[in-house]
């Protein structure tokens, strides 16, 4: 069946598939090696074009299992690496990205993120990012782990405005963005990208997929209440979700959960058990 094309539209008017595919931790255990690579493929062919990686995972093991997966088919994919807050300026930063081309077998990444914010001067990244862009190693830059303070300061400075995404942790058990980076965000055009959309694995994933208005949900649209959570996760037609899956069977189900459809009666039911923000909350990070 043909997947819905639910696109979110970047201020360059670039459209991007609402999820795509998360790559923490892949890389660095090669008994799961295979297996990995054939995930990303399966996403590939599932619908989720965008694959997110950074230089800090696995120091470059997760960019050089990508590069395999590249090989056949780089011009389907939306290749977005992230650089090391210590990385982002002057000769650092382009040695950064060209190393990350290199793990990458490629010539240019589609999007380029600061990692987090660090001490290097945000003027300094911004006037170097902007000279990668000029160059042709990266389509489009953006940041990461930045709230609203720091959102607002990039914004202020010359050529802030050319930020693409802001890449930050966001899912059904965390909500804090909502009551005011969101808005600020969608007031300048700025798509969320949302990492973590299944609560990383672990404990609180469980809670989430186990809770009974999620289960619920699920049953009634025939679905894994991972589905619902990520569905739940690209609502607005603003946020690209990146669930990490290694397991195939995993991704699949990731690929259709654009396919759910939460109404609004799904979406108040989801409220009342897990409410929006009514205030302020410090941005969640891993
Ligand atoms: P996720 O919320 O994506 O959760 C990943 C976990 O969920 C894995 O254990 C995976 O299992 C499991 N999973 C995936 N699909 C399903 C499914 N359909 N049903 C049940 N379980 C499932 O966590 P991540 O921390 O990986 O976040 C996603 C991505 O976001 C990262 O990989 C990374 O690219 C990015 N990120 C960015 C950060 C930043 O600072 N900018 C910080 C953290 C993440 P399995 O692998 O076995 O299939």
């Amino acid at each position: 069946a043909a997947l819905k094309q639910q696109t979110v539209t970047l201020p360059d008017q670039t459209h991007v598939r609402a999820l795509g595919q998360g790559t923490w931790r892949m890389g660095e255990d090669q008994t799961k090696r295979q297996a990995e690579i054939e995930a990303l493929h399966v996403g590939l062919d599932s619908g989720m074009e965008l694959i997110d990686t950074a230089e800090m995972y696995g120091e470059g093991a997760s960019e050089q299992l990508i590069r395999e997966v590249l090989k056949e088919r780089r011009d389907e994919v939306f290749l977005v690496s992230k650089v090391y807050p210590h990385n982002a300026g002057g000769e650092k930063l382009r040695t950064a990205c060209e190393r990350t081309l290199e793990n990458l077998g490629t010539d240019y990444l589609d999007l380029y993120l600061l990692h987090w914010r660090g001490s290097i001067p945000l003027q300094e990244t911004i006037d170097g990012l902007e000279q990668l862009k000029a160059e042709g190693k990266i389509r489009r830059w953006g940041v990461s782990n930045f709230d609203v303070k720091d959102m607002k300061e990039l914004l202020s400075l010359d050529q802030g405005d050319q930020c693409a995404v802001n890449q930050v942790l966001y899912h059904l058990g965390s909500r804090g963005i909502e009551y005011e980076l969101m808005p600020l965000l969608k007031q300048h055009g700025i798509p969320v990208m949302a990492y973590c959309p299944l609560a990383e694995g672990g404990s609180l994933r469980d809670q989430l997929l186990d809770h009974p208005t999620v289960e619920r949900l699920a049953e009634e649209h025939g679905v894994k209440p991972a589905q619902i959570l990520l569905a739940w996760a690209i609502r607005s037609g603003d946020v690209i979700a990146i669930p990490k899956a290694g397991q195939a069977q995993h991704v699949e189900e990731n690929g259709k959960a654009a396919l759910v459809d939460l109404s609004e009666e799904e979406l108040a039911a989801l409220d009342e058990a897990f409410p929006a923000p009514t205030k302020k909350e410090p941005l969640d990070i891993v």
